[in-house]
């Protein structure tokens, strides 16, 4: 029985991600391998192989996947299912695009958004937005997974593993990429930011999202919000946390004007310590703070800029 990890990357750097990946990889077999697929990639695979755990990264080089998109992805990923047992993405917009392909090819259930290895065909995973949490069993002779990467700690970095070559193929012709849209930033990237602090519709304005903003980059923090801001078209759709946006782990987030919407706490459920600012103090949100405070959200913001 092996696993194989599907290594995500931004064409030159491994995406941090496939160290959580490889540990719940580790939960299920001892024999895990990433599969790198990208135009050119020794610095990618060098990192792959350093991951504590990995037996082999496997190397799919081609021009096709300088701009991964699914087809092509999870044809690569067809052309080795046959040696494995469990096949793991990111539940990411990448893995989501590609996984439930690669699971219809191979006529099996795709399992969604893991958050815990029960033993090697049963699997916790979240339901209706995380008020519950269903375990499922896979009778299927190969399972094909997402995983919630906020739920795994990421393995170390003292592997050895080996490098292989694999042909690469290409699964479509019809589906081009045609361009991206890249939102450019110099904050820590929402997902893997040690602090975030996120403003919601307790923000009354733009100026006051800029504020929170500036506080943010004091505390080298990532910048989030709710879903009723990026609606009102006062944050961009990249900021969101949540049920339909990104689910985050970091060490402190710090919740300002937001109500605590079920579909929002899903998505700071994984946070070590969170403080809600709420003038409300009825307000959902601290049933789940650590730290709660009532109060106007803009005097909090202005206080802790003169005292930071
Ligand atoms: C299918 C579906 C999916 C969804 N997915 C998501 C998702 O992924 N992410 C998400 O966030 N939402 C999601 N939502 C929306 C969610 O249900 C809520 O509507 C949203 O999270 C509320 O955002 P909010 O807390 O900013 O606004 P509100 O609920 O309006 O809360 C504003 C809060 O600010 C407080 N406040 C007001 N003024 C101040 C002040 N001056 N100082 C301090 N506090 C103040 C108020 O007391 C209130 O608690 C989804 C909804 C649906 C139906």
């Amino acid at each position: 029985m092996a696993v194989l990890i599907i290594g995500e990357h931004n064409g030159s750097v491994l995406n941090p991600s496939a160290a959580n990946l490889a540990a719940a990889a580790s939960a299920i077999s001892s024999d895990v391998d990433v599969l790198v697929m990208c135009q050119s990639g020794e610095g990618i695979v060098s990192e792959a192989a350093k991951l504590s755990g990995i037996r082999k990264v496997l190397l799919a080089e081609g021009e096709q996947f300088n701009h991964p998109i699914a087809e092509n992805v999870s044809a690569q990923v067809l052309q080795v299912a046959k040696d494995y047992s469990h096949i793991l993405f990111a539940a990411d917009s990448f893995g989501k695009a590609a996984s439930p392909r690669v699971a219809a090819k191979l006529d099996v259930a795709q399992i969604s958004e893991i958050i815990k290895v029960v033993s090697e065909d049963t699997f916790k995973r979240p339901i209706y937005a995380g008020a519950a949490i269903a375990t499922v069993k896979s009778l299927d002779p190969v399972k094909v997974l997402t995983v919630r990467v906020t739920a795994f700690d990421p393995v170390g970095q003292e592997g050895t593993a080996s490098i292989e070559k694999i042909e690469a193929v290409l699964g479509t012709s019809k589906v081009v990429f045609l361009g991206a849209e890249k939102v450019e930033s110099n904050r820590p990237e929402l997902q893997s930011a040690k602090i975030v602090i996120a403003g919601g519709r307790g923000l009354a304005n733009e100026a006051e999202f800029a504020e929170m903003e500036q506080l943010a980059d004091k505390l080298k923090a990532a910048v989030g919000t709710t879903r009723a801001v990026v609606d009102a078209g006062m944050a961009p759709n990249d900021w969101q946390i949540g049920q339909t946006g990104k689910m985050i782990a970091p060490d402190l987030y710090i919740g300002l004007g937001i109500s605590g919407a079920i579909q929002h706490i899903a998505g700071i459920k994984d946070a070590k310590v969170i403080v809600a600012v709420n003038k409300d103090s009825e307000a959902p949100i601290f049933d789940v703070a650590d730290y709660g405070l009532v109060a106007d959200a803009m005097d909090v913001i202005r206080q802790l800029q003169t005292k930071l």
